[in-house]
């Protein structure tokens, strides 16, 4: 047989749900609304549906994501800044460590070139290695370095070995990352075309990532939800940590390419993605 797209593969037999959950640091939906900066995840929101979100103070990208990533409070995972000093991520396993438990078949996938989420040599990383799970191909992690080499550049190959992995059908619930616009806001701040442009950046490899699976799930019929979420804000002048509402706000979208979704409330707390992932992938 032949497929729409060179390398395309089937994947392992599955009644479960396949997910990919995409993490964008520190992008404000208000900007990526504007026209003709964040059009992709302006159409996916529409086609699914849209959450916001409150992020706990302080609004830092380690406790921010270590509540996503592992269904956690701040007071649960003990994360109080990028640090990592005194977090507790060893005893509170991450989605795809939690998939694998509920499923010992599931096949898990993360990609992130900010060493924090998955570098084992880092200070965290906030996504356990597993190494029992890799050794046996069920586990996968892609770690780069996007603070030192820069995340335009990093975030595309991230992307890319997104898109090669999900091409061959390797995993069954993935994690990727981009944090290029964050950096854009810290930089530059938000006013301007630097945050706008690398939102746009950001955006294209939203839409490489939804083009694929929308294509894997016309060709094998497989099952996909999508979900896309950010950490934190940021104020205008570019920054964040504090308890302003500029800085706390987040959104979640959820969608499907055969127009599935989920029936979560209209405002989320960010400990619930992980249970709520879970409860998706209840067979
Ligand atoms: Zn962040």
């Amino acid at each position: 047989m032949r497929y729409p797209i060179p390398g395309l593969s089937p994947a392992r037999e599955s009644n479960r749900r396949r997910i990919l959950l995409i993490g964008l640091d520190g992008l404000r939906w208000d900007i990526a609304a504007e026209d003709h900066v964040g059009s992709t995840l302006k159409s996916l929101a529409e086609a699914g549906s849209f959450h916001e979100m409150t992020m706990e103070a302080p609004t830092i990208s380690a406790p921010g994501w270590g509540s996503i990533l592992t269904g956690s409070t701040h007071a649960q995972h003990g994360l109080k800044d990028n640090s990592c000093v005194g977090g507790r991520t060893w005893n509170r396993p991450d989605f795809l460590a939690q998939c694998f438990y509920q499923d010992q078949d599931t096949h898990t996938f993360a990609a992130a070139g900010w060493p924090v989420l998955v570098d084992p040599h880092g200070l965290g990383p906030i996504i356990h290695p597993r190494m029992e799970q890799q050794y046996a191909g069920l586990h996968r992690v892609i770690v780069r370095d996007g603070e030192t080499f820069g995340y335009p550049v990093i975030d595309a190959e991230i992307t890319d070995i997104t898109l090669a992995a999900l091409k061959s059908g390797s995993f069954d619930v993935g994690f990727t990352y981009c944090c290029d616009v964050d950096d854009a806001g810290h930089i530059h701040g938000l006013e301007g075309n630097h945050y706008r442009d690398a939102i746009k950046r950001v955006d294209a490899h939203v839409k490489a990532l939804t083009d694929l699976i929308s294509v894997r799930h016309e060709t094998f019929a497989e099952d996909w939800l999508v979900v896309i979420t950010t950490d934190h804000g940021h104020v205008d002048e570019g920054g964040h940590g504090g308890d302003t509402a500029r800085e706390k706000e987040s959104w979640v979208i959820a969608w499907s390419p055969d127009g599935y979704t989920p029936d979560w409330e209209k405002e989320l707390r960010p400990e619930e993605i992980t249970p709520l992932i879970l409860r998706e992938r209840e067979a």
